[in-house]
């Protein structure tokens, strides 16, 4: 897209702190905790992030926050390393804040030498108690007035392992008054007698969020370190902790999370949702993680396109599902092949072809594109065609199939309904038509004019497949919101199986993630998880238009 767009406020400050010649070159950093698979919501920050570093000739990190060893996993590691790749960003680093440790080890030293920092023995409860409220101040405790010969033992043991979980734990001392709770005296270390992923059995202390986040992003000299706005009140104590130390003064800047409708975005509630079998797995497609919309069809382009239109905004709002869809739409549009599908068969007949005959028609693979060129359709006397495209009575304005009428079979002929079966529970079975032998698109001398065209496939030729179609995974806008449990909100007919689907041949042979729009069924991909053993399954990305938005009116 080549319209100007206005800056971010982002790009603002980046601008001016390069004018101003305050950096040569920015440094911003992604730093997934690696407790869960990314979402769309992660994706806005590491469009953000990667797309800032691209955009102004600097170097973007990823950082894995991986200080809470109770939670995280190398699977997690992995995927989140995957989706950023097929995103389509390269990271100039890949480090993780428990490198850092020894580091961060040492700065604790150096605040407790500054008389910044001690050892309280005290309870959470005992702390929440003392930390006072926003209007009421705190009230410190005998443990405060430890000297710093005292606080260094203490923690020295505490790295130690001489003390259980819970026992003691290291605060900052900075301000029992401050009407910013974060700064009343917050914790920094915390005794965990957990293995790390990483660092296996070295440590028995960790590091708290505050007191590793912003000293990672000092260590790695990040010029602007861009949070949610949930981080506002820590910036405080970003600051405080990075003059203390008198390290690179890295600096915080937050913006908007993307919340979404119809989904949860908070690693916790998706994990339920796997946990408790209400979907297959984190990759299932009706996530909104990065993975279950890749296995779902989504491509790379229409997530940054997504990321791109919402933009950067310093106040919370709702994007609508619907705006994701159509920048799906719109990249599909241009990129998927076409092809036939039927969804729901049934037999269409055609009385005069040529018993036994077949031809090789041809049809576009995709008109939005001319340069993809033709493909080769097999044609014959006996196909299948969607139920749906048929009705006992015409109604006015009806252009599809009906006793009498005419329609033409998509990059074929035109046919005409003689007669149609039923069976005996009144359902039917199969429909007959006479096809106009003159009116073979590409040449059609016919001199006809029908106004419906419908797809079809050739029984002879047809390969099976079952397709998945999926629906919104909540019945309501916004399940975090509502009273009670998220998952009472579950959209419980969020996937419908269609088990006997007829497609053109050569669709066997597309991989998983490849767009093909089944012509006027919507964009479907190949399902990597349920396609085995000769069973070919779809998925449906997102249908051709927004059903959704007309049904809720
Ligand atoms: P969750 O609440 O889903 O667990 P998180 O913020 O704890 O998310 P992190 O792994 O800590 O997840 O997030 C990595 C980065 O992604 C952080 O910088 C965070 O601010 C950002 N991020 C997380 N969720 C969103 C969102 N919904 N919109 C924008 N950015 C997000
Ligand atoms: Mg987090």
């Amino acid at each position: 897209m080549s319209e100007e767009k206005s800056l971010n406020f982002i790009e603002e400050i980046i601008e001016s702190d390069l004018e101003t010649k305050k950096y040569d070159q920015i440094i911003t950093r992604f730093p997934p905790e690696p407790n869960g698979y990314l979402h769309i919501g992660h994706a806005k920050s590491i469009c953000l992030n990667f797309g800032l570093g691209l955009k102004y000739n600097g170097k973007t990190n990823l950082r894995f926050d991986d200080t809470n060893p109770v939670k995280e996993d190398v699977e997690y590691v992995d995927s989140i390393k995957e989706d950023i790749k097929w995103l389509g960003f390269e990271w100039a680093n890949e480090f993780y804040a428990s490198d850092y440790f020894d580091k961060l080890y040492e700065f604790a030293i150096v605040l407790i030498k500054k008389g910044l920092a001690y050892v309280d023995d005290s309870t959470a409860e005992e702390i929440a108690k003392q930390k006072g409220t926003p209007t009421e101040p705190g009230t410190g405790n005998v443990y405060r007035n430890r000297t710093v010969e005292e606080n260094l033992e203490l923690f020295q043991n505490m790295r130690d392992g001489k003390y259980a979980d819970g026992e003691k734990v290291l605060r900052a001392k900075i301000d029992l008054a401050n009407p910013n709770m974060h700064m009343r005296d917050p914790l920094l270390y915390r005794i965990k007698h957990v293995p790390h992923h990483r660092t296996g059995d070295k440590w028995c202390i960790y590091p708290m969020y505050d007191f590793a986040h912003g000293q990672s992003d000092s260590i790695e000299h990040i010029t602007h370190s861009i949070c949610t706005l949930e981080f506002i009140p820590h910036r405080d104590l970003y600051d405080w902790l990075i003059n203390q130390l008198g390290i690179y003064p890295s600096k915080q800047y937050e913006f908007a999370r993307l919340n979404m409708t119809y989904t949860v975005m908070s690693k916790r509630k998706l994990l339920q949702l796997v946990e408790e079998k209400h979907v297959e797995s984190w990759d299932d497609p009706r996530m909104p993680t990065i993975s279950g919309m890749r296995r779902r069809g989504y491509t790379p382009a229409s997530i940054r396109m997504f990321c791109d239109k919402i933009g950067v905004q310093k106040r919370e709002n709702m994007i609508s599902v619907g705006l994701l869809e159509f920048c799906v739409r719109e990249d599909l549009n241009k990129t998927a092949i076409r092809r036939m599908a039927v969804l729901d068969p049934i037999k269409l007949t055609i009385s005069n072809y040529p018993e036994g005959k077949e031809e090789i028609l041809t049809s576009e693979n995709n008109p939005e594109m001319p340069e993809t060129g033709n493909r080769e359709v097999a044609f014959s006397g006996n196909l299948w065609i969607e139920r749906e495209d048929f009705r006992e009575v015409a109604e006015k304005k009806w252009f599809r199939l009906a006793p009498g009428a005419m329609v033409r079979l998509k990059s074929a002929y035109i046919v005409k309904c003689t007669d149609f079966k039923k069976d005996e529970q009144g359902n039917i079975t199969e429909i007959i038509c006479e096809y106009i032998p003159e009116s073979k698109s590409g040449s059609d001398t016919s001199g006809l004019h029908v106004k419906g065209t419908i797809h079809w496939v050739s029984q002879a030729h047809a390969a099976h497949a079952e397709v998945r179609l999926y629906d919104r995974l909540f019945k309501v806008e916004n399940p975090s919101k509502e009273e009670g449990d998220f998952k009472s909100y579950i959209n419980e007919h969020s996937l419908e199986i269609l088990p006997n689907v007829y497609i053109e041949q050569e669709v066997k042979n597309v991989k998983p993630g490849e767009p093909i729009q089944f012509i006027r069924k919507g964009y479907f991909t190949l399902d990597n998880v349920h396609t085995k053993d000769g069973k070919l399954v779809f998925n449906r990305t997102v249908t051709l238009k927004d059903n959704w938005e007309k049904a809720a009116k």
